[in-house]
């Protein structure tokens, strides 16, 4: 198995959404936001290799948005998944999974493409797209609050084209490759976890979206259903500490991954942060 990082543009958003109830005060000791509170993060992706097998975890936002979506909310290299992939040696008809961890636009916008007839078509043309059916369907009927997040023309086409596969519960996409779902953020959110070598390493999305994010009560404002999202990440922290998991982050710019060690007080927390290839 090979993995690879992938790199799915940046954007920028607000402080207060990403920390939720906790203050500007404490949060800003650990990132600081620009002079209308926006922070800057990244929509880095995860190329796994093994055998014929070629996973794209998320696909960033994409290059279907409009300009005002775009300066609205600061989107800079969205166009860089595909030369990212080009430069890990790949090209888009070789991916043959695409796994969205969930389908807010900052996750899977690059998953579909608009060709030269400005009709919307899958990126991956020999791809299978995974998602959760209960995402799935709560995407497609979202309540008002999470609807914002969701754009038609990134879920519709890759229905049409046959390439949707919904998944029903907890299971390994291929021997190595876990998929657990996690329901505070959004429903049926996937959060997938790779063997490799000895060690495995937890894609995190959001259940944890920012290294800051690891205290319990430093959940993001965005989550839909706080206090499953707050048990959820506790619980699942607990675990990672105890197996010696290494977190992945989609979103934190500065930090790809980490380490928990264990607090009496506080469970677990951050031991240390660093490049993928420092990790494994
Ligand atoms: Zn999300």
């Amino acid at each position: 198995m090979e993995l690879y990082t992938i790199d799915g543009g940046n954007f920028l958003c607000d402080g207060g959404g990403i920390f939720g109830g906790v203050p500007k005060l404490l949060w800003s000791r650990q990132i600081k936001a620009d002079d209308r509170n926006l922070i800057k993060l990244t929509m880095r992706c995860l190329l796994v290799v093994h055998d014929d097998r070629k996973i794209l975890i998320e696909t960033g936002a994409g290059t279907k948005l409009s300009w005002k979506f775009i300066e609205n909310n600061g989107i800079e290299n969205a166009d860089i998944l595909i030369d990212s992939i080009r430069n890990a040696g790949f090209t888009p008809d070789e991916i043959t999974d695409v796994v969205h961890t969930h389908l807010h636009w900052d996750h899977c916008g690059g998953g579909t493409i608009i060709n030269d007839k400005k009709e919307v078509i899958p990126t991956f043309q020999n791809a299978k797209y995974h998602v959760t059916r209960s995402h799935w369907e709560n995407a497609m009927n979202p309540n008002p609050r999470e609807g914002d997040a969701f754009f038609s023309d990134d879920l519709l086409p890759i229905e049409k084209a046959g390439l949707l596969n919904l998944i029903e519960e907890e299971c390994e996409l291929i021997p190595g490759f876990e998929m657990r779902i996690f329901n505070g953020h959004t429903p049926g959110q996937i959060i997938p976890i790779i063997s490799y070598k000895n060690k495995k390493l937890v894609y995190i999305s959001d259940l944890v979206p920012l290294v800051a994010n690891i205290p319990t009560k430093w959940i993001s404002a965005y989550d839909l259903y706080p206090v499953t999202s707050m048990e959820e990440k506790q619980s699942f922290l607990k675990e990672a500490y105890d197996e010696n998991y290494i977190l992945f982050f989609e979103h934190d710019i500065k930090f790809e991954c980490a380490s928990l060690k264990w607090n009496e007080k506080k469970g677990a927390v951050l031991d240390k942060t660093g490049k993928l290839s420092e990790f494994i």
